[in-house]
């Protein structure tokens, strides 16, 4: 059966239009290596320099058509010599967190042969963990965006952090499901709560929410870590960890450091999940100082394109599209394997044309 998949496509600004067209190039010749998938790349308007034109961060419809789409494929949005008059970002993408309810952030941190280890430890190079970050509330629940943040006076300003049952529960349901998946893939199969359950009455709720669900997949294996001590861990001994679900500013920092530990932000892939919808992008931003340069590392996108091609298969049902992902994701450890990947980003002599031609080859 022959399916079209309608993607809401947000190329943005900086290095944004070239890794989503690297991504694009890649998805179309995966899926041709299949049968039945197509797509409709439904280009949007937005970001800094679209904003610059006609003082709107993202064209009118352009939220409707997204949300109307299959899921939402986006490059990086913002640049830092375009601020709104309060002085904030053009940043149209964290509204639509909140506006799609996309709870569930999947980061996922792989070493790659031939990439930069970070640690000397030899067990460096089985890290595979993902960071699932909550994106809609914790800490970030009065960020700018929402202008829920109490601002007394000159002096004093509050920002709090909620944590609500309805959301955690399904953040926590996520974690075991994906560790679920990636168990029958021969991944370790185990979720880690991440918290600071000893301090703050919001994060022992966050933590008892997680010790009712862990007893609904007693093929799991699940454990607690306080993000400090798990902030030591991932210096430690990141190998152990698979899934680890915490708190959105937990998510945010934890997830960077995740990226250091494996290269660099160009193999930082993410996905912004929730029930009726899913956003994928790379976690890095516009990178304007190698915007035009032809340097920018298409890994993160390509990768964030893999993760939203095994969304849609169990979205639109249809095993393809993770067939397409399974083609995507073992062209890339090729390529690192034979050391045929080689990004600028990390000392190498490739391009993001270079790259994506020796991935397509690959793929052939
Ligand atoms: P944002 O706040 O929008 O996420 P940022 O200020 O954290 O963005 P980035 O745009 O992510 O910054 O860039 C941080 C650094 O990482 C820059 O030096 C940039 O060139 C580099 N970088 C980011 N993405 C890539 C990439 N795909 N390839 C190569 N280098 C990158």
């Amino acid at each position: 059966m022959s399916l079209t998949l309608n993607i809401a496509t947000f190329q943005g600004d900086g290095i944004g239009p070239d890794v989503i067209n690297s991504a694009i190039e890649i998805i179309e010749k995966a899926s041709n290596a299949v049968s039945g998938l197509n797509y409709e790349w439904n280009y949007i308007e937005a970001g800094a320099s679209y904003y610059q034109k006609t003082g709107m961060d993202v064209e009118p419809d352009g939220e409707k058509k997204a949300s109307e789409a299959d899921a939402i494929f986006l490059g990086a949005i913002g640049l830092p010599t375009v601020r709104k008059k309060d002085g904030t970002e053009i940043a149209p993408h964290l509204r639509f967190r909140e506006k799609f309810n996309l709870y569930a952030g999947v980061r996922p941190v792989k070493a790659y042969k031939n990439t930069p280890q970070r640690l000397s430890d030899k067990n460096a190079e089985k890290i595979d963990f993902v960071v699932l970050r909550e994106c809609t509330e914790g800490l970030f629940y009065t960020a700018a965006v929402h202008n829920r943040n109490k601002i007394a006076n000159n002096d004093e300003v509050e920002d709090i952090m909620r944590i609500t049952r309805n959301t955690t529960t399904r953040l926590h349901n996520f974690a075991f499901k994906l560790a679920e998946k990636r168990k029958q893939k021969g991944k370790l199969g185990k979720v880690t709560c991440v918290d600071k359950a000893n301090v703050f009455k919001s994060q022992a709720l966050f933590r008892k929410i997680f010790n009712e669900i862990k007893d609904d997949f007693p093929n799991i294996e699940a454990d607690t870590c306080y993000v400090d001590a798990m902030a030591l861990n991932l210096i430690r001994q990141p190998w152990e960890y698979d899934v680890m679900v915490m708190e959105n500013i937990f998510g945010d920092i934890l997830s960077d450091l995740g990226g250091g530990l494996v290269g660099g932000m160009g193999m930082a892939a993410c996905g912004e999940i929730g029930d009726n919808h899913g956003l994928f992008q790379p976690a890095h931003g516009s990178a304007p100082d190698i915007m035009g340069k032809n340097k920018a590392n298409p890994l993160a996108t390509i990768l964030s394109g893999s993760m939203m091609l095994e969304y849609l298969a169990d979205k639109k049902n249809c095993p393809q599209a993770n067939e397409a992902a399974l083609i995507i994701e073992n062209a890339i450890e090729e390529g690192f394997n034979k050391n045929l990947l080689r990004p600028f980003e990390f000392g190498g002599d490739m391009s993001t044309t270079e790259i994506t031609f020796q991935i397509l080859d690959l793929i052939k």
